[in-house]
């Protein structure tokens, strides 16, 4: 069998730009492990997986964004030729909520039609969530987007999201 390879985005910015747990999703899917410590992204990093789906070997290769508020030259080239992007956004963030939609646009520019998921990250923190379920569901609909609810530091469902990408690569 012949090994697909993907190139992935994560992308989404916060209040300070920040924050959203893209770093450690990458990092627990691809090293199995989650930190504490904060350590900013800077510029573009990147780590991969190999995964089976449909009995095809995929070779995931996650590219990690600063997620700048500018869409600076560096993360704009990280773009170039992604073939999946995962979108996030933070429970306890407000406004990565509301930059989902622009940051969509902003992938969709520089990529057209690659499959998209739209992920909330830090379910472990419903308590401090500023962000209703039904206003999540809602722009999931709008934007026409699978929607997972993530806990990158309990390891709820962040295989889904990756798994999930992989199949729609692999149905184009
Ligand atoms: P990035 O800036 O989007 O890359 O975010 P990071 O991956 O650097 O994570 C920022 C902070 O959020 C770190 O302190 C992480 O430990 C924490 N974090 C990431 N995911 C989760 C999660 O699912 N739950 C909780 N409680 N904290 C998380
Ligand atoms: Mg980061």
């Amino acid at each position: 069998d012949m090994k697909v390879a993907v190139k992935v985005v994560a992308v989404g910015n916060g209040v300070i730009g920040i924050i959203l747990g893209k770093s450690s999703m990458i990092q627990r899917y691809c090293k199995g492990i989650f930190t504490k410590d904060y350590e900013k992204t800077i510029g573009v990093d990147f780590l991969q997986r190999q995964i089976q789906v449909n009995n095809e070997d995929i070779r995931l290769m996650l590219w990690d964004t600063a997620g700048q508020d500018e869409f600076d030259a560096i993360t704009k080239a990280c773009y170039r030729g992604a073939q999946a992007c995962v979108l996030v956004f933070s429970t306890t963030d407000r406004e990565s909520f509301e930059a989902i939609s622009s940051w969509r646009e902003k992938v969709v520019a520089e990529v057209a039609d690659i499959p998209i998921v739209l992920v909330l990250n830090k379910t472990d923190l419903l308590d401090d969530s500023c962000i209703k379920n039904e206003e999540a569901e809602a722009l999931a609909k709008k934007l026409k987007l699978r929607f997972y609810r993530t806990s990158v530091k309990k390891d709820l469902h962040v295989s889904e999201v990756f798994k999930y990408l992989s199949e729609k690569h692999l149905q184009k």
